[in-house]
């Protein structure tokens, strides 16, 4: 397919290069609106010579970028964050077109990345270095400095806020980046390569390669490149990694997740029902951090009672919006009759579910599920969608044996009023993230953002303190000007 057979909503996506937009010589995916299947725009498979013309652009802008001050270069994450919340509107609007999300989510996602140039904006503040006289008038210090080009790929569920994670400390730091953004989602990508450009980021720094498969292969293949990030599902997270690192690569790339909720049975039911909902449903479960399973410890059927009430009470198309695509709404609609099938109770059913005046959009009703059981491939696999399976579990070792099986460790929570109760799981989960009667444990910042396990492969995490490490690397100097010091070991 071309890139101009049919008029869409918007012109079709091009590359941001250089600091300006430039066609790619490639072949067109229809980019679709999920909330009525409509097309709104065409976006490139761009191959490797796209890659090369972005790394090129990026290897020539980073000696000025590198050398100036952090201090100045934090400046335009002051001007960009500014951005952000002035043009929330329209941010908001493109993301809930490109990916569905209602306007609530799709403005928290805005809020997100503006948090996110917080942080990048005190970087000055917490990546000073360290200075020690060693010995007499010998003096060590260790001073941070770029990776030089760096990658960062991403998924489609939070087009505005995923790559947010990364544009602000990687570039602050004083690296220049190619930003792949997923094909399902590539408006957001063009809006935040224009705000950066008005908040003064010079041309080069950041670039943007459209595309798919083969664009993030050439990406994991290029010499230029000495950074990738990636997320995205577990399975692509292995391979980038694998292939990132096989070419002698930094990559961090976080995975899929499968995130459990414990809830006791002195469990709070109010906070409880609706936390427990709003993780499952919120972003229409296509969240790395949503809940999907909830072991239901002992005696809590009167709390899944109050969540059958809330989730019954949920209007798609206005309180949830569509999945991202017609296949993904069969996928998840499939793990359900597949769990009835094998016996599972299915409490609230989202199957079938259509939008009056909205027949051709993606939607997946709110889905409960009852006595599911550890062994049903529902409860081990990603579904990604608004689908909450509840396990019954006799204690909380019972529950977090099942936590402890599944190969994900993104998120996990408890929910209870006791005080050792929380310590325990929080202590004992198998997950990076750990919440205590909070359903979406997402830290906030300084604190970094990753999980354990299949969840994540590489060392640190993709934002806060934790990406320090990886965006940059250390040097060691050492000097003698104190002629007191004379020969010593050091010389
Ligand atoms: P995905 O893995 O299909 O795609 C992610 C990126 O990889 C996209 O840019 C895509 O173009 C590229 N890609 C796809 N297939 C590829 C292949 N075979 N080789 C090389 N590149 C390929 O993920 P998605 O469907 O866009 O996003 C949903 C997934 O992302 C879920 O599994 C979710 O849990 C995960 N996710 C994880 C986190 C986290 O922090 N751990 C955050 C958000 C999303």
């Amino acid at each position: 397919m071309t890139a101009i057979d049919i008029q869409t909503k918007y012109p079709p996506v091009r590359n941001y290069i250089a600091g300006g937009f430039v066609d790619a010589d490639a072949d067109y995916l229809d980019v679709f609106n999920p909330a009525d299947g409509r097309v709104i725009s065409r976006v490139p498979l761009s191959a490797r010579a796209d890659v090369d013309r972005a790394v090129a652009a990026a290897e020539k802008a980073f000696p000025v970028w590198s050398a100036m001050p952090i201090k100045e270069r934090v400046q335009v994450f002051f001007r960009y964050k500014a951005l952000l919340e002035k043009n929330i509107d329209e941010l908001a609007k493109l993301i809930t077109e490109e990916n569905g999300k209602i306007d609530s989510e799709a403005r928290a996602e805005v809020l997100k990345s503006a948090e996110l140039c917080e942080f990048a904006t005190s970087l000055p503040q917490i990546t000073a270095g360290e200075v020690l006289e060693v010995s007499r008038g010998v003096e060590c210090r260790v001073e941070r400095y770029p990776v030089g080009v760096v990658a960062c790929i991403t998924p489609f569920n939070f087009p505005n806020m995923v790559p947010n994670w990364t544009i602000p400390n990687a570039i602050a730091l004083g690296n220049c980046m190619i930003l792949k953004p997923s094909e399902l989602v590539p408006l957001s990508a063009g809006r935040i390569a224009e705000l950066l450009r008005e908040a003064g980021l010079p041309d080069g720094v950041l670039n943007i390669v459209h595309g798919g498969q083969q664009t993030v292969e050439a990406i994991c293949d290029h010499p230029g490149i000495h950074g990738i990030t990636f997320v995205g599902s577990t399975k692509v997270a292995k391979i980038v990694y694998r292939r990132g690192t096989q070419n002698l690569k930094r990559v961090l790339a976080l995975g899929g997740a499968k995130n459990h909720l414990i809830v006791m049975p002195d469990a709070e039911p109010e906070m409880t029902s609706s936390n427990v909902v709003a993780s499952m449903s919120g972003c229409a479960g296509q969240r790395c951090m949503a809940a999907s399973v909830m072991m239901a410890v002992g005696k809590t059927d009167h709390i899944i009672e109050r969540m059958v009430k809330i989730v019954r009470g949920m209007v798609p198309g206005q309180h949830i919006g569509p999945v991202i695509s017609r296949e993904a709404k069969k996928r998840i609609e499939s793990y359900i009759t597949e769990a009835e099938q094998q016996g599972a109770k299915v409490l609230v059913d989202g199957r079938g579910y259509t939008v009056p005046g909205k027949e051709e959009g993606y939607y997946v009703g709110p889905t409960l599920i009852d006595y599911v059981t550890p062994d049903m491939r529902i409860a081990q696999e990603e579904v990604f969608g608004p689908v909450m399976v509840i396990i019954r579990a006799k204690d909380v070792d019972d529950a977090l044996g099942v936590q402890h099986r599944s190969p994900y460790g993104n998120a996990a929570s408890v929910f209870t009023e006791s005080g050792g109760v929380a310590r325990y799981v929080m202590e004992n989960a198998s997950a990076g993230m750990v919440g205590v009667n909070v359903g979406v444990p997402v830290p906030r910042e300084p604190f970094g953002f990753g999980g354990w396990n299949e969840s994540k492969f590489g060392v640190g995490d993709i934002t806060g303190r934790g990406s320090i490490e990886f965006w940059t690397q250390s040097k060691k100097m050492t000097t003698k000007w104190n002629k007191e010091a004379g020969v010593n070991w050091m010389s």
